[in-house]
C-alpha cells in the first residue's frame, strides 16, 4: 500500500476565519483594517492621495460602509504591475432580498450564487469596467480595470460570489488601482469606487434588479441535476443521458452547444431507457449507463467520444442552455487516459505490468518519463486509490499495448516477454471491486466478451447492440480455442476533468494545504489526506485552504481526485530530488 509518507498531520494549519458563514456584515476575522467611514469619506481620501507616490493607495485599506452594502479592501497592490488590488463587497441579507427558496437545498444556493457571479461578471463588462487602460508613455493613465471570476458552462462552488445561509451575498473581485506613471489617479478611482461599483452591485447582487425567473430555472436545473445524480445508485447506474440532451459542442474551441438545427438529439434505445422524477422538470426518460463494463462503439465520426465527453462532464452542473443540463454521471467517475512523459512515483502498477526490461520492478514503479501504457496504468491504480467507482476511457486518449493484445500478437511475443496484461484482462475484476467502465472502442472487438452492455453510436444516435456483441463473442472465443485470461489483483490506486483555470488554482492551494500538514504526527495515507481536505472544504469553504488567508475570489472547488492526481505527480517531483534522479 502506497502511503504519504511526506504528508502529516499537524494542528497548526494557518486558517482564515471570519468569513462568509459568520454574522454577516461583521468586520472578517481576516481584517484588512478597521471600518473607516462613509463613501464620501472614501472619495475624500482618494481625493487627498491625488498625484501622491502610488503607496499612498494604501490608505483605503479597511471597510467602508456605503447605503446597501459594505465595500472592503482587502489588500492593496505596491505598485501599478503588482496583481491587482483585492476587494469584496458584502450585501446583507435584508437588502440582497434573495426568497428563501433560494437559499436550500445546497445546490439551490451554489447555483444562485453562480448566477449572481455571472451578473456581476457581466454588469462591469457592460460598462466597460473591465478594460484596463493603456497607458501612452510612461506617465500615461493606467488600470482601472476591475477583475470578476466569471464562471464558464458549470454551476461550481467558487469563491467569486458567495450566499450566506441567510441571504446575505459577499462579491470578490480585483481593482487595478490606476496610476499615472507611478502616481495615484485618486479622481479616477474614486469614480470606480464609489460610483461605478454601487451600479454594478445594485445590479447584480439585489434580487429586485434580476431576471427572477432566470434565477429560479438557473436554480431548479442544478437542483434537478443533483437530484438525477443522487438518484444514480438505487438504480444501479453510472450515468443518465436524458432524452432531448443536445451533447455535442459549436466547435472544437467552444464549449456552447451545437445550434440545434444542426444537433441530433439523444434519445435512448427503448431496453436502455429508464425514468426519473425530478424535483422540477418531473418525469424524465434518457439512457441508463448500467454500473459494469460499458462499451461504445460504432464508426469514425458517429459521435462515440462526445458522448464520453458529455458524461466526463456530467460530475458537475450546468448551466441552463448548456443542452448536457440532464447528463449525469457517477461524482466519482474519474476519466482516465495515456499521458506519455509523466512522472510516476512510487505506485504498484504491477497488475497490469509485469517484469520490465533489465529486472525492473513495476510494484513502486519510479520514472520520470511514463511511457503510454505505464502512464495509463499509474493513472488507474491512482485514481482507484483515490476513491474512484467509475472509470471513463477513450480510445483516442488510450495506449494501444495497454488496451488490447490480440491473438496474432499473441502467438508471435510470448506471454513471458510481453510485460503488459491489456485493461480487457482487468476490468471484468475492477467491476468486481465496484469500479465501473465506461470505455470508447471502434477498433477492438476483443472487449465483447467483457462487456455487460455495448452500445452502438449511428449517425449520433444510440443503439443497444448488446446481444450481436455477445453472440460474436461466443463464436470467435471458440474459434479461437478460449485462450485463458491471465488474472492479474485487482488494482488499488486519479486525472483530469478540470473544467475551468479557477478548479486548477484552487489544485495549487491544495498542495500547499498538503505541505503545511507536513511537519509532524503520523503519516496519513493519500486518501486519507483527500478526505481531511473534503471534510475541511465541506465545512469551512474553498478559504479555509488558501495560504495567505486573503480572501480570495477566483476559487473554484475541484473535486478529490483532480488533487489527488496533482499531489501524485508533485511527491514524483519531490522523490525524484530526493534520489537526484
Ligand atoms: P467519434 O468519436 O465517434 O469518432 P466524435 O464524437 O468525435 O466521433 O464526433 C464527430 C463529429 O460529429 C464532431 O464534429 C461532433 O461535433 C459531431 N457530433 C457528435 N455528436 C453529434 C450529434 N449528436 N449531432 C450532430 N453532430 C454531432
Ligand atoms: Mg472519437
Amino acid at each position: 500500500m502506497k502511503g504519504m509518507q511526506s504528508i502529516n498531520q499537524s494542528g497548526g494549519t494557518p486558517r482564515y476565519t471570519g468569513h462568509i458563514r459568520k454574522a454577516e456584515d461583521d468586520a472578517p476575522g481576516w481584517s484588512p483594517g478597521p471600518r473607516r467611514g462613509s463613501p464620501a469619506q472614501l472619495a475624500s481620501e482618494l481625493e487627498r492621495i491625488d498625484g501622491k507616490g502610488y503607496g499612498a493607495y494604501h490608505d483605503i485599506a479597511g471597510g467602508w460602509d456605503f447605503p446597501g452594502f459594505t465595500l472592503w479592501v482587502d489588500r492593496v497592490q505596491g505598485d501599478p504591475y503588482a496583481s491587482p488590488s483585492r476587494c469584496r463587497v458584502v450585501v446583507p441579507a435584508g437588502t440582497a432580498g434573495l426568497p428563501s427558496h433560494l437559499l436550500r437545498p445546497r445546490p439551490r444556493r451554489l447555483a444562485c450564487a453562480d448566477f449572481l457571479a455571472r451578473r456581476f461578471g457581466e454588469a462591469v463588462a457592460a460598462a466597460g469596467g473591465d478594460v484596463r487602460a493603456a497607458a501612452v508613455g510612461w506617465a500615461g493613465a493606467k488600470g482601472g480595470e476591475m477583475g470578476v471570476d466569471v464562471p464558464g458552462q458549470y454551476v461550481l462552488e467558487r469563491t467569486a460570489v458567495q450566499v450566506g445561509h441567510e441571504g446575505h451575498v459577499e462579491a470578490r473581485f480585483t481593482v487595478a488601482l490606476p496610476a499615472a506613471g507611478r502616481s495615484v489617479l485618486g479622481r479616477w478611482a474614486r469614480s470606480v469606487l464609489t460610483e461605478a461599483l454601487p451600479r454594478y452591485v445594485n445590479a447584480a447582487l439585489r434580487h429586485a434588479s434580476l431576471d427572477a425567473a432566470a434565477l429560479a430555472a438557473h436554480a431548479d436545473a442544478a437542483e434537478d441535476a443533483a437530484a438525477a445524480r443522487a438518484a444514480l445508485p438505487a438504480l444501479g447506474l453510472v450515468a443518465f443521458v436524458a432524452d432531448g440532451a443536445v451533447l455535442p459542442r459549436a466547435d472544437g474551441a467552444s464549449q456552447a452547444p451545437m445550434p440545434a438545427a444542426w444537433a441530433v438529439l439523444s434519445r435512448a434505445p427503448e431496453s436502455q431507457a429508464v425514468v426519473l422524477t425530478l424535483p422540477h422538470a418531473g418525469r424524465v426518460r434518457g439512457l441508463g449507463i448500467r454500473r459494469g463494463v460499458t462499451l461504445i462503439v460504432g464508426g469514425g465520426f458517429h459521435g462515440k467520444s462526445t458522448l464520453l465527453q458529455a458524461l466526463e462532464g456530467g460530475v458537475y452542473d450546468r448551466i441552463p442552455g448548456d443542452g448536457r443540463e440532464l447528463v449525469v454521471t457517477d461524482p466519482r467517475a474519474v476519466k482516465i487516459r495515456a499521458e506519455d512523459g509523466r512522472r510516476v512515483c512510487g505506485v504498484d502498477i504491477s497488475p497490469f505490468i509485469g517484469h520490465l526490461p533489465r529486472g525492473r520492478g513495476t510494484r513502486a514503479f519510479l520514472s520520470a518519463d511514463a511511457s503510454g501504457s505505464t502512464s495509463q496504468a499509474a493513472n488507474i491504480q491512482e485514481a482507484v486509490e483515490a476513491g474512484a467507482t467509475a472509470l471513463l476511457i477513450d480510445e483516442d486518449t488510450s495506449a494501444t499495448n495497454f488496451m488490447i493484445r490480440d491473438a496474432r500478437m499473441r502467438a508471435l511475443v510470448s506471454r513471458g516477454k510481453e510485460p503488459i496484461t491489456p485493461f480487457v484482462e482487468h476490468v471484468r475484476r475492477l467491476a468486481a471491486c465496484g469500479v465501473s467502465t465506461v470505455m470508447v472502442i471502434g477498433g477492438s472487438g476483443d472487449y465483447f466478451g467483457v462487456a455487460d452492455t455495448v452500445l452502438c453510436m449511428e449517425e449520433y444516435e444510440v443503439r443497444d447492440v448488446t446481444e450481436q456483441a455477445k453472440r460474436i463473442a461466443t463464436e470467435f472465443a471458440a474459434a479461437e480455442g478460449g485462450a485463458g485470461r491471465e488474472e492479474g489483483r485487482p488494482p488499488r490506486d486519479a486525472v483530469e476533468q478540470l473544467v475551468e483555470i479557477s478548479q486548477t488554482r484552487a489544485v495549487g492551494e491544495s498542495l500547499r494545504w498538503a505541505a503545511r500538514m507536513l511537519p509532524q504526527g503520523p503519516a496519513l495515507t493519500l486518501p486519507q489526506m483527500l478526505d481531511r481536505l473534503d471534510a475541511e472544504m465541506d465545512q469551512e469553504g474553498l478559504d479555509a485552504i488558501t495560504h495567505s488567508g486573503e480572501p480570495a475570489g477566483d476559487l473554484a472547488r475541484p473535486r478529490r481526485f483532480e488533487i489527488a492526481a496533482a499531489i501524485n505527480r508533485w511527491r514524483s517531483a519531490h522523490l525524484e530530488q530526493c534520489t537526484g534522479s
